[in-house]
């Protein structure tokens, strides 16, 4: 069997979104959409059932294969409904849609509901992709709440530039969203992972953290605060294929790293078709038989290549660790120009195997 593999630590999961729920002092909807980022949307939804009141996903579908499985606890659809006809399924099974358009508040009139909708209403402060505009709010809420159809409202909105630490784009759009929340008199649900980790002046009723549960930090720089996240996915394989090479041989497609001394080379069994970035440059540290070294050449579909020469311990079969516990996703992420978020969705191919 290939040895390519990602583990998932259900216990790490758990005690980060324990950090999650203490930093925010409230309520904290685990977000799990795109398949929990990677890590498996099922199995994390079952370690985290009894944590979390909420969970979170993009889209219907997605909440509904949490439902076949089991799962009972209400989940938000973060990108609300796209067809008048999903509120029967939204109705059924208990979801909560964000509302973002006038459209959305037409069909919740037109629709015949077998009970009270609880809906996240969303605006726009300054991402600009969707929702209300602040002084539209009031209305699209009154609208809502003539129609007779609605249980329980929450004001939400969502930061666009949080990850950003000296610039204060993040405040502003708190204080556009918190006047009309202090108005209305609602609950409110604003905070992503950067803004519970970097902003503990802005806080919410609910917050929705997404990357920081599954440990990764969404700042591109190291932070005091990210330091207590727990990796949860370690990605790893093995070296299929150790060769010695003289000085000046080039290694892989295109030719991108030559020896410089004679060198020890070893081929590790993933890919960019296993969600590898393909884009990692030459010297992106990985761990082979428990210390880093370092990538060669450029990653193929199905293998990568790694300088072995200074571990002589190191050989056919050593255990290889692309991001984990000790290389961070973040740390390949930014090398790679890409962020740990992309990493994580990308991971296709390789089996996941749970720890708790
Ligand atoms: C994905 C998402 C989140 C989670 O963001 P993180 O940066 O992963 O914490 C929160 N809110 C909304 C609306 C999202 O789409």
């Amino acid at each position: 069997m290939r040895p390519a593999q990602a583990t998932i630590d259900l216990k790490a999961l758990c005690l980060n979104y324990q950090l999650a729920s203490s930093l925010s002092g409230s309520k904290a909807i685990a977000v799990i959409k795109a398949d929990a980022y990677g890590h498996g949307a099922v199995e994390c939804a079952r370690a985290l059932e009894k944590e979390t009141k909420v969970f979170a996903v993009a889209f219907l579908e997605e909440a509904l294969e949490l439902r076949e499985a089991g799962i009972l606890n209400p989940i938000l659809l973060l990108e609300g409904f796209f067809e008048e006809c999903e509120l029967a399924q939204i109705d059924q099974y208990n979801l909560w849609p964000v509302i973002h358009s006038h459209w959305q508040i037409s069909a919740i009139e037109k629709a015949k509901l077998l009970k009270p909708l609880t809906i996240f209403l969303k605006m726009d402060s300054g991402m600009h992709r969707v929702g209300f505009f602040p002084e539209d709010i009031p209305v699209a809420y009154y609208q809502l709440l003539a129609t007779k159809k609605i249980a329980n409202t929450t004001l939400m909105t969502h930061f666009a530039r949080a990850d950003e630490l000296e610039i204060d784009y993040t405040k502003k759009q708190y204080s556009a969203f918190q006047e009309v929340a202090n108005k209305l008199n609602l609950e409110t649900c604003v905070c992503n992972s950067p803004a519970l980790l970097a902003w503990p002046e802005i806080r919410s009723h609910w917050v929705r953290p997404g990357i920081m549960l599954y440990g990764a930090s969404p700042f591109e720089h190291p932070q005091h605060s990210t330091n207590q996240l727990q990796p949860v996915m370690t990605l790893q394989s093995k070296i299929i294929s150790v060769r010695t090479l003289p000085q000046g041989e080039s290694i892989g497609y295109g030719g991108l790293y030559t020896t410089n001394k004679p060198s020890r080379i070893g081929v590790v069994a993933i890919g960019y078709a296993d969600g590898y970035p393909r884009h990692a440059p030459n010297d992106t540290p990985v761990m082979v038989a428990g210390e880093k070294t370092r990538l060669i050449g450029r990653v193929s579909m199905d293998m990568l290549t790694v300088d072995l020469t200074d571990l002589p311990q190191a050989g056919l079969g050593s255990d290889v660790e692309l991001w984990g516990k000790n290389i961070l996703a973040s740390e390949v992420a930014l090398l790679a120009q890409t962020i740990p978020y992309q990493l994580f969705c990308n991971i296709k191919r390789v089996p996941r195997r749970f720890t708790s």
